[in-house]
């Protein structure tokens, strides 16, 4: 991953310098004398399915993948649950809340645009309450059948829906053991 920005230490704000240690480049403070370890970031996605089966999208406003479709999510934040997450994401840009999310996947993607390592995990949720409009980052939204889907901003989300749709039957399984 190449890096132009000069990056500085989070702990005293000094600048970093690269160093090889365990066999990588890694970020390294000269003035602690010590490794700062950079790791994958990990965002959330929500999957939400209307009576038919059609998939809910938002159109992003925003880059990266602006005017272009996406699963609801985004990062999760420091003390929330990555589930929550995806409810707290899935309630911005689609105004709709959620109830009994199931593990989809966790998809690995590197991003040019973060430049960093995106851990994205998903939820697909049995049910949602409220009319959805779109919101936070939605310029629109629209339910969309998984096998007819419009040009997709992620990579990344079109492999967390075919895992979705590969699971759908035993994650509704599970969703109807718990009741
Ligand atoms: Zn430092």
């Amino acid at each position: 991953m190449t890096r132009i920005a000069k990056l500085y230490c989070p702990y005293c704000g000094k600048p970093l310098e690269r160093r090889e240690g365990d066999g990588r480049s890694r970020l390294y403070c000269g003035e602690e004398r010590r490794f700062i370890y950079e790791n994958p970031i990990p965002a959330a996605t929500a999957i939400v399915t209307d009576e038919s089966g059609k998939m809910l999208l938002i159109l992003r406003s925003r880059e990266p993948g602006r005017g272009r479709w996406a699963l609801p999510g985004g990062f999760i934040e420091m003390g929330e649950s990555p589930a929550d997450a995806a409810r707290r994401e899935l309630e911005e840009e689609c105004g709709v809340r959620a109830s009994d999310p199931s593990l989809v996947d966790i998809i690995f993607q590197e991003s040019a645009y973060y430049g960093a390592s995106i851990l994205i995990i998903g939820y697909s949720f049995a049910g949602y309450e409220g009319r959805p409009r779109p919101g936070d980052d939605a310029a629109d939204l629209a339910f969309f059948d998984p096998s007819l889907l419009p040009d997709m901003a992620f990579e990344a989300h079109g492999r967390m829906i075919k895992r979705y749709l590969e699971r759908r039957e035993e994650l509704r399984r599970l969703w109807t053991e718990e009741f």
